[in-house]
């Protein structure tokens, strides 16, 4: 900082303080924003790798502040799980996406499933589980029809209550995937005594997967890892035809990404493939 100067610290102490203060008001915005209607939800579908049919599709939460405009979930979901926030939206996310799926699922394929992402943070609250149930039943949704996306972080936080929560709802018919795979640190002997039914590979293995021959080989590891353990393998991230040709090559299961279809509205998704007027 010395070689820098007065000024040029000056100007990074500036920065500082305004990511804060962004970081602050943020924040407080968002504890208002179920209140105020600013959160929606999109889905981005998710095919398989040999046919091209759709499996599934994913709920991703989105917020336009009234103050701030559009906000991104990279940049506001991390301060939802700082703050604590991710739970109380996290009930909003569940409860939202259950009642745009049931309202949709029997014009859709009948096996599609509906993902929905889970934060550490979330687990943590003692009841998800009694959460995740009982919405189920209040939107008539058979337990077979949801899949819940968790990371590695969630599971390393606290092995023993994760373990007790997955195997509470697989038990229901629910079914868990471990997303961003490839990302994290995680133990993968504890990884494989858990009930997943899929690993995602993360998309910043997928993006470089032409150009760099290391992530070539980390991809076909992680499918044949997944595959050993009775596991789908899903690709995030998909943007072109080599990648898609690739996967396919590798045997991947399942592909996902703006190449296939962006996230988008329940209601837009469930015209697209919609199954009544076929
Ligand atoms: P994620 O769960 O790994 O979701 C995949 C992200 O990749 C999404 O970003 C999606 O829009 C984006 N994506 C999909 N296809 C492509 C593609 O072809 N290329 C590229 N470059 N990106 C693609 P999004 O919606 O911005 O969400 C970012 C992250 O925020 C998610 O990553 C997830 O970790 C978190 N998130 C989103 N919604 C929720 C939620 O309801 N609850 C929780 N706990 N986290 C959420
Ligand atoms: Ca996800
Ligand atoms: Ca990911
Ligand atoms: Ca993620």
């Amino acid at each position: 900082a010395k070689a820098l100067g007065r000024g040029s610290f000056q100007i990074y102490a500036d920065h500082l303080a305004e990511d804060f203060n962004r970081r602050t008001q943020l924040e407080s915005a968002l504890r208002q924003a179920i209140d105020l209607d600013e959160l929606y939800l999109e889905y981005q579908p998710r095919f398989r790798a040999d046919n091209g049919q759709i499996t599934g599709i994913e709920a991703l939460l989105r917020w336009r502040s009234e103050r701030f405009g559009q906000i991104a979930p990279d940049e506001f979901i991390p301060i939802a799980e700082e703050s604590g926030q991710i739970v109380p939206l996290g009930r909003w996310v569940l409860d939202r996406a259950l009642t745009e799926f049931s309202a949709c699922m029997h014009r859709l394929p009948p096996d599609i499933t509906l993902s929905i992402n889970l934060s550490p943070r979330q687990i943590q609250s003692s009841d998800l589980d009694e959460d995740i149930l009982l919405a189920m039943r209040l939107h008539n949704m058979p337990g077979e029809r949801l899949d819940l996306e968790i990371t590695e972080t969630f599971i390393v936080e606290d092995y023993v209550d994760c373990e007790r929560f997955m195997q509470r709802l697989t038990a229901h018919g629910v079914t868990f995937s471990l997303d961003d795979f490839g990302t994290g640190y995680s133990n993968l002997v504890s990884l494989s005594n858990l009930p997943l039914a899929a690993l995602k590979i993360d998309k910043s293995f997928v993006r470089d997967l032409a150009d760099r021959s290391n992530h070539l080989a980390i991809v076909e590891a992680i499918i044949q890892l997944g595959h050993n353990l009775d596991m789908r393998v899903v690709a995030e991230g998909v943007e072109d035809e080599q990648q898609l040709a690739c996967l396919q090559q590798l045997h991947c299961d399942e592909t996902q990404g703006y190449y296939h279809a962006r996230p988008q509205a329940m209601q837009s998704l469930c015209e697209r493939f919609s199954q009544a007027d076929v």
